[in-house]
């Protein structure tokens, strides 16, 4: 999301942040200051995708020099594969988003993506090829088409038009009496979680990347809105590679394959199923969600 904000859209963000609490301030600053840290290597060159492998070879990775987070990280997702990454809260999986979206390097170790370490390409290529769909997505204080819109200024309307038809939220935007043009946010429409959620699906389509992170793209819907969203997902994830960040494990129970990742390491992988027979942390957790939903 970041990498949509210019300065002056940032100075609106951040009073409408303050004004509304949507993000954590000290969050936000972090951000910002590592897309300061992160710097190209002077003539790198553009990122050039033939197949959309990820690849993470032995990645060692911390916010402080004194705490390692990952602890030499290796997995590959495969061209168009659906991978999903599980585990504990502060496990890590987020920072394995942010880590290819390029907001920090490697301490050590790789990250690949179609062979190419994504430390030595353009910073802005990267960005351009990965679509991330966070929990929360931000809108702005402008109209439905603006905010579908956003991640390319030159988009024309029928590109609008389409990514909304996929992230299915065209027929509600029909409906409103100004339609593209209603005005969203504080000023404007107040829409639902899910609402939001497919503008957000749309303005990632409008970019149309071809690798997709989903960091717990659904887990602040209530389970039906979820369901649907999931469906959207599924379907515009299908010729991408993807990986899916999640908590509840019911929603990636039939990913390509499944990351269990235990402080900073993998401690299993595999299929659902053959995770379910090891009879490890992830039936554990499969088991405490299960009873979790039925009590
Ligand atoms: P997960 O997404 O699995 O819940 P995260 O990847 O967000 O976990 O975080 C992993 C660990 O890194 C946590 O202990 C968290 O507190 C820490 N952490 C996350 N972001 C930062 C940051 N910006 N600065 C310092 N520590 C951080
Ligand atoms: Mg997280």
């Amino acid at each position: 999301l970041m990498q949509l904000f210019r300065p002056l859209d940032l100075l609106g963000f951040v009073y409408r942040t303050i004004r509304q609490g949507m993000i954590d301030m000290a969050e936000m600053f972090k951000l910002m200051d590592t897309s300061v840290e992160v710097e190209d290597v002077p003539g790198a060159p553009a990122l050039i995708i033939r197949k959309p492998t990820v690849t993470f070879d032995n990645v060692v990775f911390g916010y402080d020099p004194d705490r390692t987070i990952l602890q030499g990280l290796s997995f590959e997702v495969p061209a168009g594969d659906n991978i999903a990454i599980v585990g504990p809260s502060g496990a890590g999986k987020s920072t394995i988003a942010r880590l290819l979206f390029r907001f920090y390097d490697p301490w050590s170790g790789r990250i690949l993506i179609d062979g190419q370490d994504i430390a030595q390409l353009q910073q802005a290529t990267v960005r351009g090829a990965i679509g991330i769909v966070p929990q929360d997505s931000v809108l702005f204080n402008d109209t439905i088409g603006y905010n579908i819109a956003y991640g390319k200024a030159d988009t024309d309307d029928r590109t609008v038009q389409a990514a909304a038809r996929d992230a299915a939220i065209l027929p509600f935007i029909e409906k409103l009496p100004q339609g593209f043009d209603t005005q969203v946010g504080e000023r404007g429409l107040k829409l639902s979680g899910g609402e939001k959620q497919r503008v957000a699906i749309a303005r990632t389509l409008v970019k149309n990347p071809p690798i997709l992170m989903l960091d717990e793209a659904t887990s602040a819907l209530d389970s039906r809105t979820e369901q649907d969203i999931l469906a959207t997902l599924d379907r515009i994830s299908r010729d991408r590679t993807t990986l899916s960040i999640a908590h509840r494990l019911s929603t990636i129970a039939d990913a390509d394959e499944i990351l269990v990742l235990d402080q900073g390491k993998l401690a299993e992988r595999g299929k659902h199923n053959q995770l379910l027979r090891k009879d490890g942390l992830y039936a554990e957790m499969w088991q405490r969600q299960a009873s979790e939903a039925d009590g």
